[in-house]
């Protein structure tokens, strides 16, 4: 399932022509694999051993270039470091107010939201983002 769904990635970055490299491979199979809308930072000290001349901006390039094709992405909050996420269907985030731990969940889409604040405010909508917080299932049985 995950060797799939990086062939798709794969695929994804040879139409936009963008070179695949060990690093962009090692990235993306991160990604694919761990779900768990990791930082740059994070991503660095995970593949840091494997590759020694990498760095942290080499990965947040690279992650940008994702972006860019719409493969991957950006979780920005502020001035907290941005989070990344494989994927480009459309879903929502449950986020643990104790560990951090983000899970994806799959909701009819908000559309209405986008037009009836568009209506309100005048501001043409480009998107919307849903984050619910709470404690996760991990979290409860920890009491
Ligand atoms: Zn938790
Ligand atoms: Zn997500």
């Amino acid at each position: 399932m995950a060797e799939q769904t990086v062939a798709h990635a794969i695929e994804g970055l040879k139409e936009s022509n963008v070179r695949i490299t060990p690093q962009r491979y090692a990235i993306l199979e991160f990604l694919i694999e761990h779900r768990s809308h990791p930082t740059a930072d994070e991503i660095f000290k995970a593949l840091e051993s494997r590759f020694p001349n990498m760095s942290v901006a080499t990965i947040y390039n690279n992650l940008r270039k994702f972006v860019e094709i719409g493969i991957v992405q950006e979780m920005s909050y502020g001035d907290a470091a941005s989070r990344f996420d494989f994927g480009v269907q459309k879903h929502y985030h449950a986020i643990c107010t104790d560990c951090g731990k983000i899970e994806d969940f799959f909701y009819p889409g908000l559309e209405d939201v986008e037009m009836a604040s568009s209506e309100l405010t005048g501001y043409q909508i480009s998107e919307h983002r849903l984050e619910v917080y709470g404690v996760c299932p991990n979290c409860q049985k920890k009491g």
